[in-house]
Formats: structure tokens, C-alpha cells, sequence
């Protein structure tokens, strides 16, 4: 694996690839990787013939800057587990390379960045928009593989590359999950061993929620029964548990008979973010 931290250098190379009749596929990230992170990189081996992943830790996306200088950082190991698995380039910018100049481009996604995520972290979505267009315009990848766990994201990612005009393929990957059900998560080295133990709660949650709704329950008799359960323990704060059409994430009552639905959720567990969802048929 050859790491790269120059934007100009990655372009000529992936170039060379190009050139030589190589397709190009794309895993962005903020490091600090598991093996969520590395089962992306695995659909992106098995689709495509050169592999890039990406490392940046990206300012503009945090509204909230406690949650920028805790943001885990592991390099090192990051780079082992990326050559380990395969990864033909890895690329390393700091944020200078990103953002030689301020960012102020203001991306429109109607109501998708308003909602969920948008709504509680204003601005979040159009710093993810700033920087994916940024890495799409250096590596000009054939394909690029996100994963579902960050649903909201995807969309505006897909979303974006409309809007953009780009011929990016976006490959949407399954969560990875935990023995307990976590989804892996980078903020999972962050919770102390009780907080962690208690974190399992969302994946159950959102499969309690799921059997309440195939039951016949609405979401606003869903939500009322298991932020009773959560209020239990002073460990979470929800931020929001919502059912939505999984296609535009409208938020809906019940479960969307001609379509898929969502369930979303985000959670503090202790000081720690968390995300989760689960799509039904
Ligand atoms: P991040 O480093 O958190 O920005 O994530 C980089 C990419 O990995 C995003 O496309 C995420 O959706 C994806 N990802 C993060 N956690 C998981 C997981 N548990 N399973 C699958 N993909 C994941």
C-alpha cells in the first residue's frame, strides 16, 4: 500500500492507473477504523480494480467542537489494517491540502439536511458535501462505497453527486455490527466499559420499535413506550427516534405499505453520539 498526502501526487497517480484501464473505487473516512470501515473497503476490492482510502478527519462537518478535539485519532493502526486487508493507496491529507482556502460553498438539499442529523447538528451536511465533493474531484473514483449506518448521509451523498453532475457510482454497504448488536462506530472507543455495556440498548431498541410496529403500534405509541424504558437510566439523552420513508426520509406514522421504511435514531450515551438505524421492507 502506498500512502499518499499530496492531492497533486494522488491525481497524477490514480491517472497512471486510469490510463493502464483500471477502474477506481473510493472508501472515505475519518480513520480511526474497524472493520465496518474495512468491509467497505472489501465490497470496493471485489467491484473494482485499484482501491483508494481515504483518512480526514473533516473540521467542517462538526457544529460542535468538543466532539472535533475528541474525535478519535489512530493513524498507525489505521494504516496496518488498510495494508493488512489490501488497500492499494491510502490517502493522507491534512486539512490545508483539503481547504488551501475557506470552504463557503452552501449546498441546497431541500429538506433532507433539515431533518434528523440536519436538524441536530445544523451545518453537518453541508460540511460532509464540501469535503466528499473535494475528495470526489481528486480521485475521481469509478465507484465509491459508503456505508448504511450513516443513512442520511448517503442519500445527501447521493444527492449531491446528481446535483454535481459526477458518474460516481455511490455503492451503499450493509452496517457491521458488534456480537451485542452495536453498530461499529470510531465513537465506540470513547465510551468507559459501563457506558458501552449500556450502548447495546439502541439496536434493541430499534428492533423493539420494529416488532411494535409490525404489531400495529403507530411510532407515536413506539416512541412514548421505549423513551419510557430509556428514561430509566440517566445515562442516555435521545435525540430523536423517528420512523421515516426510507426513500426521501419524510417522517411517517406508520409503516409505508408500498415502500421501504426507516427507523432512525441518535442517542448520547454518557457524552458520546451515537447512530443507528434499521430499514424494513
Ligand atoms: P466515518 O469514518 O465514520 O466517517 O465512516 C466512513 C464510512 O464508513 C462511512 O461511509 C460510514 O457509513 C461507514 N461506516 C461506519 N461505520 C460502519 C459500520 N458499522 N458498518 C458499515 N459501514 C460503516
Amino acid at each position: 500500500m502506498i500512502i499518499i498526502r499530496n492531492k497533486i501526487e494522488l491525481g497524477s497517480f490514480l491517472q497512471l492507473q486510469r490510463e493502464n484501464g483500471l477502474t477506481i473505487g473510493f472508501v472515505p473516512t475519518m480513520g480511526a477504523l474497524h472493520e465496518g470501515h474495512i468491509s467497505l473497503l472489501m465490497e470496493a476490492k471485489k467491484q473494482v480494480d485499484f482501491t483508494v482510502c481515504s483518512i480526514f478527519v473533516n473540521p467542517n462537518q462538526f457544529n460542535d467542537k468538543s466532539d472535533l478535539a475528541r474525535y478519535p485519532r489512530t493513524p498507525e493502526k489505521d494504516a496496518l489494517m488498510l495494508e493488512k486487508a489490501g488497500c492499494d493507496v491510502l490517502f493522507l491529507p491534512d486539512v490545508e491540502e483539503i481547504y488551501p482556502e475557506e470552504d463557503k460553498r452552501v449546498f441546497d438539499f431541500g429538506k433532507l439536511d433539515k431533518v434528523l442529523d440536519g436538524a441536530h447538528r445544523p451545518g453537518h451536511f453541508n460540511g460532509v458535501a464540501q469535503v466528499v465533493s473535494r475528495l470526489f474531484d481528486i480521485v475521481q473514483p469509478d465507484k465509491a462505497f459508503f456505508g448504511l449506518k450513516d443513512y442520511q448521509q448517503l442519500l445527501i451523498i447521493k444527492a449531491l453527486t446528481k446535483q454535481l453532475n459526477l458518474k460516481v457510482i455511490i455503492v451503499p454497504c450493509a452496517i457491521l455490527r458488534e456480537k451485542d448488536g452495536l453498530a461499529m462506530s470510531s465513537r465506540n472507543m470513547l465510551l468507559n466499559p459501563a457506558e458501552r455495556e449500556a450502548a447495546a440498548i439502541i439496536p434493541q431498541l430499534l428492533s423493539d420499535a420494529k416488532s411494535l410496529l409490525k404489531a400495529g403500534k403507530n411510532m407515536q405509541e413506539v416512541k412514548g413506550l421505549l423513551e419510557s424504558k430509556l428514561s430509566k437510566n440517566q445515562i442516555y439523552k435521545l435525540d430523536y427516534l423517528e420512523l421515516c420513508n426510507a426513500s426521501d426520509l419524510n417522517s411517517i406514522n406508520s409503516l409505508n405499505k408500498s415502500g421501504e421504511s426507516i427507523i432512525l435514531i441518535a442517542c448520547f450515551v454518557g457524552k458520546i453520539r451515537l447512530i443507528d438505524n434499521l430499514v424494513i421492507n
